[in-house]
């Protein structure tokens, strides 16, 4: 039983299909990135094994895959469910965790450099919005499990 929400129907289509491999940057740049492979174990029931593995997190998510795809389903689902899974069990990478805790802090995955910005000539960047996702972030909790502790003693 997978315990994230997939298409198996898909999954299998695109078991059998492959054509994504000529187009998925990570498919030709990384040794042993294999999408059907995890696909495969998923459909196998043998999922749990690549949890830990690196190569669900060498998905670039830059939806070429979903672009092209016949069935509009894309290698990328399966990656992605696979990343959700390792989280939910607490078996992701510690820097996913610090990616989270610095978003949730900032509304930001890293403080752009504004001298870069001036040297390529950009504008300053914008505000990050970091209220307006806090209070998109605690309507989710609320939802699915009540107040949260952190944004209650805000
Ligand atoms: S989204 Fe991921 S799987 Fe899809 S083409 Fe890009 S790197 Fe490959
Ligand atoms: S995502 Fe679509 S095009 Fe790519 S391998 Fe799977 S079924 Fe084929």
């Amino acid at each position: 039983m997978f315990d994230i929400h997939l298409d198996f129907d898909l999954l299998e289509k695109c078991n059998r299909c492959g054509a994504c491999y000529d187009i998925c940057p990570s498919c030709l740049n990384i040794d042993g990135y294999d999408p059907r492979a995890v696909i495969k174990d998923i459909l196998n029931g043998n999922a749990g094994r690549w949890l830990t593995s690196v190569h669900i997190y060498q998905c670039l998510e830059c939806h070429h895959c979903l672009e092209i795809c016949y069935q509009n389903y894309g290698f990328e689902n399966a990656m992605t469910a696979m990343r959700l899974r390792a989280a939910r069990q607490g078996i992701h990478p510690p820097q996913v965790r610090r990616g989270w805790d610095m978003f949730v802090k900032t509304s930001r995955l890293g403080e752009p450099s504004l001298a870069a910005r001036k040297k390529l000539g950009l504008p300053e960047p914008r505000e990050s919005g970091k209220e307006e996702f806090l209070k998109l972030l605690e309507v989710y909790r609320m939802r699915r499990h009540g107040p949260s502790p952190c944004l209650r003693e805000r």
